[in-house]
């Protein structure tokens, strides 16, 4: 007789579980991830006991017809992608159609789904892998998932949980990485009937920043903005004054989907270019958009390592944004300081060349440099902005001083 047995679903479910579902927080992350790939505005997060007795996640997404939910429970079900060659161009944030069954393998799991479509929703009811129960039932559009008593058929799983707060910690952290990346989308958080946060949807991405940041961090970030080489960055950076002692400040995000990478946070330390000392760490939002081809998201179960195709490419554009962003920084605070009233002395003259771009955007910035040096020929002025080039003369600062005072200079405007 053969040794070797093809295992049972339930069972191999329970073992995709352990690597998809660590804790409470990973249901969590699962459940709202689909909501987003469901095209939700609006998800509500609700906890019991820092998601030991329940997590519930509602969505007024496009929701699914019977059929469909009775298949997004089996093993290797996705609407996400169909072949091998939509493999290497994901653009939702689930594909691996694992999740659904996995939490339903290791807990009591209640599904309400209704497309907008349909008149009735449908309720499915499973415990530990078994299905219980499927029926009509009234439900608005969207899709609400309950798991209760997660780990109840795995005693030594759930032994591993830790207390409410640290749990919650862990959930709230998560709904925070991924609310920071979808502005556009509505974000509850619910703990023991306590509303924790409540982001509402807004369309300038600075706000979600702040919302779940704190404002208090908001005078000290600095915006990245640039794109060069199919590689854009957008992102907001504390200033080197703010050292925290760990890394958990620090949010990556690779095509919208949050990732703990070596090789950005290895470019973004670069980026500080020794103004942080080691074992002090930045606070910092980073958005790095990629072709979808370029960046291989299937390394791990819960994706949150990725692989790029082009890994040095990456990490020097960031490197150089970051590094370009501190340094424009630098320049603005010396500015303010000692910003002088009327023409400059000569000791000013170097205090002007920030100046330049004071208040202004980078891409601002850039556009004024590119129209001065096309419209007014005189490039050894720009080029000591970008570096230190030695054709810098402090008389043409002086000359550009007059003519922003007569109100010659558009501009700087
Ligand atoms: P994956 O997200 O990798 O496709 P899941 O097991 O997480 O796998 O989900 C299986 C399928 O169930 C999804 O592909 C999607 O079609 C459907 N689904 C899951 N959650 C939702 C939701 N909140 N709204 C609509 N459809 C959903
Ligand atoms: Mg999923």
């Amino acid at each position: 007789m053969s040794k070797i047995k093809i295992l049972p679903e339930i069972l191999s479910n329970k073992i995709a579980a352990g690597e998809v579902v660590e804790r409470p927080s990973s249901v969590v992350k699962e459940l709202v991830e689909n909501s987003l790939d469901a095209e939700s505005t609006k998800i509500v997060v609700e906890v019991e006991k820092g998601g030991r007795s329940l997590i519930r996640v509602a969505d007024d997404g496009a929701g699914m017809s019977r059929d469909d939910a009775l298949l997004a429970i089996e093993r290797y079900a996705t609407s996400k992608i169909y072949n091998d060659t939509d493999l290497f161009t994901i653009d939702t944030l689930g594909f691996r159609g694992e999740a659904l069954p996995s939490i339903a393998a290791v807990s009591k799991f209640y599904l309400t789904t209704k497309t907008e479509a349909e008149p009735a929703g449908t309720e499915i009811i499973i415990e530990g892998g078994t299905i219980k129960k499927v029926s009509d039932i009234g439900a608005p559009t969207g899709t609400m998932i309950t798991v209760k008593q997660l780990f109840y058929n795995m005693p030594a799983r759930r032994k591993f949980l830790k207390t409410v707060n640290t749990e919650m910690g862990h959930i709230a952290d998560t709904v925070a990485s991924i609310a920071l990346g979808w502005p556009g989308v509505q974000f509850r958080l619910i703990h023991n009937n306590n509303i924790l946060k409540n982001w509402s949807a807004v369309s300038d991405h600075a706000d979600r920043i702040v919302d779940v940041l704190g404002q208090g961090l908001h005078s000290d970030l600095h915006r990245v903005d640039t794109s060069s080489d199919n590689i854009g960055i957008v992102g907001w950076l504390s200033s080197p004054r703010i050292k925290r002692s760990t890394s958990r400040g620090i949010y990556v995000y690779v095509n919208n989907r949050f990732v703990r990478d070596r090789v950005v946070q290895h470019a973004l330390f670069e980026g500080y270019e020794g103004r942080l000392m080691k074992g002090q760490f930045p606070a910092a939002v980073m958005f790095i958009r990629v072709p979808f081809d370029q960046v291989d998201v299937n390394v791990h179960p819960t994706k949150h390592e990725i692989r790029f195709a082009q890994q040095t490419k990456v990490h020097d554009t960031v490197a150089k944004a970051v590094a370009r962003t501190l340094r424009i920084a630098d320049r603005k605070q010396w500015t303010t300081a000692s910003l002088p009233k009327s023409g400059p002395s000569s000791d000013q003259h170097r205090i002007l060349e920030p100046m330049m771009h004071f208040g202004k955007t980078e891409t601002e910035t850039l556009n004024a440099k590119k129209d001065w040096r096309e419209n007014r020929k005189t490039p050894s002025l720009w080029q000591k902005l970008d570096s230190d080039a030695p054709s810098y003369r402090p008389d043409q600062q002086e000359t550009l001083w007059e003519r922003k005072r007569l109100g010659e200079l558009k501009v700087i405007g």
